[in-house]
C-alpha cells in the first residue's frame, strides 16, 4: 500500500537557520499520526511547509503519490491537504456560519456544504447554538473547534492539527482529543502536532519525537507512552 502521505528527507531553513533538518515520515490512510517534541523542535515548520506556506530547501514530499513540492497552498487544499493552524486564525468579526463556509470556498456542491456543516454543528454542538454570532465571542477553545470544523469543510483526505490543545482547560483539552478520536473512528486521516505528549500519544498510531529539527525517535502511540526516554522527557517523569 501507498502511504498517504511521504515525507523524506525534508529540509527547511529561515535564511540560514535550518529549522528542519532532513525527517523522513509517512501517513498512511486513515491513521492518526503524531509529531511531538519540545518548543522550536520545529513541528510548526514542518506542518507549515506541507501546506505550501513554506517552502523547503530539500527533501521531497508525495500526497496521494504525486510530488507536492511545486504546488501553492491553494492547489494543496485542492488535493486534499488541509491545516488547522496553531493560534486558530479564525476570523473574529465573521459569523461563525460564515467562518465555517470559508473552509468550503474551494468547493461548488451546495447540498454537500449544508450537509458538512451541519455534520460540523453535531460534532461541536455549540458552534451550532451560536452560528450567528461573531467568531471572535468564542472562549479559546470554542475557537479551537471552529478552526478545525472550518479546516474539515474542505473534505480533506489528510487533516493536520497543529497543537489543538494549547490554551485550553483540562475539560476542553479533553473534548478536543476526544473529536480527534470520533473523526478517527469515522476514517479521517490526521496529523497532530501537540505538546501534551500523553495525549496526543495516547491516540495516536505512530509518533515521532522531533528535536532540535530532526527525529529523534519514532514509534507506535503505545510503544512511545511506555518508553522510559519519551517518559521522563516529555510525560514529566524522573
Ligand atoms: P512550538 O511548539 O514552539 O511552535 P515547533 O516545534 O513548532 O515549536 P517551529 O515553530 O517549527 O517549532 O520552530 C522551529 C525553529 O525555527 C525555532 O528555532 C524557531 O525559532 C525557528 N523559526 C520559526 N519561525 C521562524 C521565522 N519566521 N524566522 C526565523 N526563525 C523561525
Amino acid at each position: 500500500m501507498t502511504a498517504l502521505l511521504e515525507v523524506e528527507d525534508l529540509r527547511v531553513a529561515y535564511g540560514k537557520i535550518e529549522a528542519v533538518k532532513g525527517i523522513s515520515f509517512k501517513v498512511d490512510a486513515g491513521e492518526v499520526v503524531t509529531l511531538i517534541g519540545t518548543n522550536g523542535a520545529g513541528k510548526t515548520t514542518t506542518l507549515r511547509t506541507l501546506s505550501g506556506l513554506l517552502k523547503p530547501v530539500g527533501g521531497s514530499i508525495k500526497f496521494n503519490g504525486k510530488p507536492l513540492r511545486k504546488y501553492r497552498a491553494d492547489q494543496i487544499v485542492a488535493q486534499g491537504l488541509a491545516h488547522s493552524p496553531e493560534g486558530r486564525h479564525i476570523f473574529p468579526r465573521m459569523t461563525i456560519e460564515n467562518n465555517l463556509r470559508l473552509g468550503a470556498y474551494l468547493r461548488s456542491d451546495k447540498a454537500g456544504i449544508e450537509k458538512d456543516i451541519n455534520r460540523a454543528y453535531e460534532l461541536f454542538p455549540i458552534l451550532g447554538e451560536r452560528k450567528k454570532q461573531a467568531a471572535g465571542t468564542l472562549s479559546g477553545g470554542e475557537q479551537q473547534m471552529l478552526a478545525m470544523g472550518r479546516a474539515l469543510m474542505s473534505q480533506p483526505k489528510l487533516l493536520m492539527l497543529d497543537e489543538p490543545s494549547m490554551g485550553l482547560s483540562p475539560i476542553m483539552m479533553q473534548k478536543i482529543m476526544a473529536t480527534i478520536s470520533e473523526l478517527k473512528a469515522n476514517g479521517t486521516t490526521i496529523l497532530l502536532v501537540e505538546q501534551n505528549a500523553q495525549a496526543a500519544l495516547s491516540l495516536a498510531d505512530h509518533g515521532h519525537v522531533m528535536e532540535v529539527g530532526k527525529i529523534v525517535l519514532s514509534g507506535t502511540g503505545g510503544d512511545l507512552l511506555h518508553d522510559e526516554s519519551v517518559r521522563k522527557a516529555y510525560l514529566g517523569e524522573d
